[in-house]
Formats: structure tokens, C-alpha cells, sequence
């Protein structure tokens, strides 16, 4: 098993990247089957989900378009309570069927405040595909995500775009922090 050291910090591999590979085809395979009939619309939430979009939407067999937002809610190691649109939405999304890309989904605090804000941008629906998802850890029913690809339980990982303080986002793997 790999093991890097990041801040001091032990870190080791928790998903490689042949079982991420598995994961996001089958989250490919369940959106592609679901929007057989729509052209949906991405919304890949920046900046952690740039490499799981990347690889989620290279499988995608329909009609569709990407657009990015940019949304902050962590300092360090946990969350700040409150989301900052760093880069708001830049699309027309009206009567749209949008698919939010995320990294991480945590306490959940984010979706929901994005879910409501594409809503009252006009969307038809919103649902969301998330690399990871903590299920004991999320405090808002509407942010479970319809499309987890791998859920895990309280613990701080980084790699795939995921980071620490900006670093490791280029890690292949995803990396579990070691107690
Ligand atoms: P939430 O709003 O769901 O509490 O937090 C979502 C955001 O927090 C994610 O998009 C991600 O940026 C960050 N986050 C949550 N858990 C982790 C984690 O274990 N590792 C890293 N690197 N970021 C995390």
C-alpha cells in the first residue's frame, strides 16, 4: 500500500486508481441510462471535482453540455458553515436537467445551498453525481447525492483532486489521512 507524507501527516492509499476507474464508469453508466431521452447540463463544482468531472464526462454517451462554478466552504480541515461563490455560474440554465459533478460531499451544506440556488436560477431538476460521500456525516436530506460513486465514512482524504491546502490535488489515488 502507498503511503506519502503531506504537512507533516501520514496519508495512506485508500481507493486506487483502477477502483476509481470502476466506480466512475458505473456512475457513467447509471447517468447515461437515466437521461437516455435529455441532453443534461454539468455543473462541475470547482475547484475538487475538475478531475472526477473529467473522467465521469469523457464516459457520457449523450448530447450534453459542461459549465463550472466555483464554491468555497473549507478552511484547513473542516467547514466554515457557509458557502462563497468564488466563480458564480456563467450559463443559462433554465428549464435545464443539470448534473452537479462534486468531489466531496461532506456535511452536505454545499449542495444544498447550490441545489436551491440552480433552482431559483430556473433549473428543471438538479441532481447530483459525487466521487465520495460521507452518509454520517450529512445534515441536509437533499444533499445526498443520486449518483455517489463511493461513500466513506468521518475521515479527511486528498488525491484526485481532492487537497490539502491546495496540494495533492495531482495524486492518482485517493489518499485516507492516518489516525
Ligand atoms: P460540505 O459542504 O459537504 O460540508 O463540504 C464539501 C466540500 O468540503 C468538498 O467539496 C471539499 O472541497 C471539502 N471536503 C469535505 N471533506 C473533505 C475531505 O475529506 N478532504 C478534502 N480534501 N476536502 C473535503
Amino acid at each position: 500500500m502507498r503511503c506519502i507524507e503531506e504537512q507533516g501527516h501520514i496519508f495512506e492509499e485508500w481507493l486506487t486508481p483502477e477502483q476509481i476507474t470502476e466506480r466512475v464508469q458505473a456512475v457513467a453508466d447509471r447517468i447515461n441510462e437515466d437521461y437516455k431521452d435529455k441532453s443534461p447540463l454539468f455543473v462541475v463544482v470547482l475547484n475538487g471535482a475538475f478531475v472526477f468531472a473529467a473522467d465521469v464526462i469523457r464516459r457520457i454517451n449523450r448530447r450534453c453540455k459542461v459549465t463550472f462554478i466555483r464554491v468555497k466552504s473549507y478552511e484547513g480541515t473542516t467547514s466554515t458553515g457557509n458557502i462563497k461563490f468564488i466563480i458564480p455560474l456563467q450559463q443559462n440554465i433554465e428549464g435545464r436537467d443539470v448534473i452537479v459533478l462534486e468531489d466531496i460531499v461532506d456535511t452536505g451544506l454545499t449542495i444544498h445551498q447550490l441545489k436551491d440556488y440552480l433552482y431559483e436560477q430556473g433549473a428543471a431538476s438538479v441532481k447530483v453525481a459525487a466521487m465520495l460521500c460521507k452518509p454520517d456525516k450529512i445534515q441536509f436530506p437533499d444533499a445526498v447525492p443520486e449518483y455517489p460513486a463511493q461513500c466513506i465514512k468521518d475521515e479527511f482524504v486528498i488525491g484526485y483532486g481532492l487537497d490539502w491546502e491546495g496540494f495533492c490535488r495531482n495524486l492518482d489515488a485517493i489518499f485516507k489521512l492516518k489516525e
